[in-house]
């Protein structure tokens, strides 16, 4: 059976668990036997060539742990993944006979890349899982899966490990979670593994990310682990012992996909209202932008500039400090202002423009 038919016919989550990256042949054989007895890793991972961001930090083993990670999987039962940066690793996986490769974010990046690697897997049927890039570009993520296809390999996972921001409070990679059901529109068949290890880049956060993918409805997990997190060579802060991913796992609560038949009608009925609410949102955005064509006349009329930089940050801080009343996030209140500020100036160059032609002609 391929891969992506056993991911989806799994029951929730089908776990992916291994170190950030092997640093030696005991902490691969240790972590993997440990692994093991959870009892809940599906598929082992380990980094082998680790593609790093900055140039001193630990750019992994190589090609020795190849034989150390197969090895140990062997002794285990349970199938590896490593991750493939260019087309002389996906040989070198090939030829050590890897169960499966992943393609890193800041391969997916690299449509070159990325076609460099399927072709040097064309004639396989080798399971591939493709991370989402690290920007939040869903088509270059739809790129490479349709590259991957077309060298002829259709056991494809997908896995959302979050995407890079510049100096995010929260999380190392902000999930966007809205990006991931997008690509599962476009591939419903595709299975989605959630990386909450990428996503959260701490230990403290895996917990409420993974629950959020279950609810989400992903098909499973892909978190880290290391026998001693603390003296990790690489991603320290976010990796977690295996008995701390076997108390994690059991901690999750997986609801189910069917509402029963008994609260249909319930369900049902605070939909309709939630309908309402949102054609009355739609209503009342539709008058506020007929108002911003006002202020854009007058704006055209008076020969002032769209944006007025004070009067935008009135109108934000006003909000924020309401927050609590409303009961909302700082992060929302911050995003949907901007989206509405975004298409009022939309609807003011658009009509400053008609204006200026209505009076050349
Ligand atoms: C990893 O899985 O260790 C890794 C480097 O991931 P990403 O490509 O998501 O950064
Ligand atoms: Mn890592």
């Amino acid at each position: 059976m391929k891969l992506s038919e056993k991911i989806q016919h799994t029951k929730r989550p089908f776990v992916i668990s291994g170190p950030c990256s092997a640093e030696s042949e005991t902490q691969v054989h240790h972590v993997f036997q440990q692994l093991a007895q959870t009892g809940k890793v599906h598929l082992f991972r380990a980094g082998i060539w680790k593609p790093r961001t900055r140039p001193d930090s630990f750019e992994g083993i190589g090609q020795i742990a190849l034989k150390w990670v197969k090895d140990a999987s062997k002794e285990n039962h349970i199938p590896v993944c490593i991750e493939v940066a260019n087309a002389h690793h996906a040989e070198m996986a090939l030829k050590a006979e890897i169960d499966a490769i992943w393609i890193g974010a800041r391969t997916t990046v690299n449509p070159f890349t990325v076609e460099e690697i399927a072709q040097a897997l064309r004639g396989t049927d080798i399971p591939v899982l493709i991370k989402n890039p690290i920007n939040p570009d869903i088509n270059l993520w739809i790129g490479a899966i349709e590259r991957f296809e077309k060298s002829g390999l259709f056991d494809i996972t997908a896995i959302h490990r979050g995407f890079s921001v510049y100096n995010h409070r929260k999380y190392r990679n902000m999930p966007s979670w809205e990006i991931p059901i997008a690509l599962k529109e476009h591939y419903p068949d595709i299975p989605l593994i959630c990386d909450p290890s990428h996503i959260s880049g701490r230990r403290e956060l895996l917990f409420e990310v993974s629950q959020k993918a279950m609810d989400l409805n992903f098909d499973g997990l892909m978190i880290e682990s290391h026998p001693s997190p603390e003296k990790a060579l690489s991603d320290s802060r976010q990796q977690i012992t295996p008995s701390e991913l076997n108390k994690l796992l059991s901690q999750l609560i997986l609801r189910s996909q069917d509402a029963p038949d008994s609260i249909h009608s319930v369900l049902q009925e605070v939909r309709e209202k939630i309908a309402n609410i949102d054609d009355r949102l739609f209503d009342l955005i539709s008058d506020r932008m007929k108002l911003s064509e006002e202020l854009g006349i007058l704006k055209y009329q008076n020969n002032i500039t769209v944006l007025q930089q004070k009067q935008w940050e009135k109108i934000i801080k006003e909000r924020l400090l309401k927050k609590n009343d409303y009961n909302l996030s700082e992060e929302f209140i911050r995003g949907w202002l901007n989206e509405i500020h975004q298409e009022s100036i939309r609807h003011q160059i658009n009509i400053m423009k008609q204006q200026k032609d209505g009076e050349k002609n």
